[in-house]
């Protein structure tokens, strides 16, 4: 029974904390017996073939497999002292690899196993980190993906629906599935620390809001959601604060939330062309972009200004949310009713900082897009390259200064 994996050797007994582990490499664990011998377990790498030999019969003190489904394990011997740190292993065959592990040792007496013989170079094959998908006939329905894979490129195979044993897949950084009939985006995938995410050509109609909140957000550089069916982005989008490259083309977009600008740190590239945005939000005018396409969307004319009834004289209940959002006190479901939570959520901050709800004047500005990119496309066939964006001001004060 061999099982290539990547391993570490930790030395219980060492005597200085430099000398306490080996260096990570990957190696081919063999289980077998030596001539007539009890069970050993020989563990050989390209630098030592002939390998270490650990004794199986009341030796083996513990297994940790509290993640065998992701391929890691760890094996406790009492002589030597050794932790042997499994990783990046098959987890079908390390699963088969730990029942022999805790076979009894009168069982391990009479199981058959093959003789131990020295590995070949052969087997101590590298871990599979990529795996391209060409036919659904390749897709592996039954063998799982390897755990080791940090590239998934499954594109045009007619997938329904986002394969769940990727979530476990805590290596991979580039994912492909472009071309498919994906529907739904379950909210598993926040947990991927992704930095490629290719979803174009699909029927997806939203992003979950949870994903803004995973380590997805943190880690994610490109984007491309084009060519399917989303009508907004959910609120926490600007938290993917590694975005670099998004592309939101043909969808049906009709509003960017608010806080979309507060992307500017990383993105550069942004296409959002062929969708149905009429405005843009204020922050917009935030981002310092290297391209930006937003052909294709009917946006409407600048200039207007909507005044709201009570913009001087505020209501109690207004003025008291204004305070809770300038003092920043924290407030939750817990501590307040549900409809106050949305109605401080749904705040609109003026240009001088303060938080407006129902008193505030919606203002449509022009934003000229060459301020905010250094190449672009027109929005139009005759060349404009203004877009309205639209601003909410605490008064007609402020108006006039932004005038
Ligand atoms: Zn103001």
């Amino acid at each position: 029974m061999k099982l290539s994996c990547d391993l570490e050797v930790l030395y219980r007994l060492a005597r200085s904390v430099g000398d306490s582990k080996s260096k990570k490499a990957r190696c081919l664990l063999s289980i077998g017996r030596k001539g007539k011998d009890e069970l050993h377990l020989i563990v050989s790498t390209v630098k030592n073939v002939t390998g270490s030999t650990y004794k199986l019969k009341k030796n083996v003190i513990q297994i940790f497999d509290k993640f065998t489904k992701d391929g890691k394990t760890t094996i406790r011997f009492s002589d030597p002292a050794h932790d042997l740190c499994i990783s990046k292993a098959d987890p079908v065959k390390l699963k088969e690899f730990l029942l022999l592990l805790r076979l009894s040792p009168k069982e391990q007496g009479t199981v058959s196993v093959a003789p131990l013989l020295p590995p070949k170079m052969r087997d101590l094959d590298k871990p599979v980190t990529r795996l391209s998908i060409k036919s659904r006939g390749e897709y592996p329905i039954e063998a799982g993906f390897p755990s080791s894979l940090e590239r998934l490129v499954a594109p045009n195979i007619v997938l329904t629906r986002f394969d769940r044993r990727i979530f476990n897949l805590s290596s991979l950084q580039h994912l492909d599935l472009s071309g498919n009939v994906i529907k739904v985006i379950p909210e598993e995938l926040k947990d991927l620390s992704l930095s490629e995410l290719i979803l174009s050509g699909n029927q997806i109609k939203e992003l979950p809001a949870a994903v803004g909140y995973g380590a997805i957000a943190s880690s994610l550089k490109v984007l491309d959601l084009s060519r399917n069916s989303l009508t907004y982005l959910p609120q926490s989008f600007h938290l993917f604060k590694s975005l670099v490259q998004l592309k939101l083309d043909c969808n049906e977009l009709q509003v960017l939330p608010r806080g979309f600008g507060r992307l500017q740190g990383s993105l550069r590239f942004l296409s959002i062309s062929s969708n149905k945005l009429v405005l843009l939000p204020f922050s917009f005018s935030r981002l310092r972009l290297e391209s930006l396409d937003l052909y294709g969307n009917p946006f409407k004319a600048g200039g207007l200004v909507r005044r709201c009834k009570n913009l001087n004289m505020p209501g109690l209940m207004e003025l008291s949310a204004r305070v809770i959002k300038k003092q920043k006190l924290l407030y939750n479901t817990q501590t307040i009713p549900v409809a106050l939570c949305h109605y401080l959520d749904s705040s609109k901050k003026c240009l001088c900082g303060m938080h407006c709800f129902d008193a505030y004047l919606h203002y449509i500005a022009k934003l000229d897009l060459s301020k905010v990119s250094s190449s672009l496309t027109s929005v139009d066939q005759s060349g404009t390259t203004c877009v309205p964006i639209e601003l909410f001001l605490c008064s007609a004060k402020c108006l006039k200064l932004w005038k």
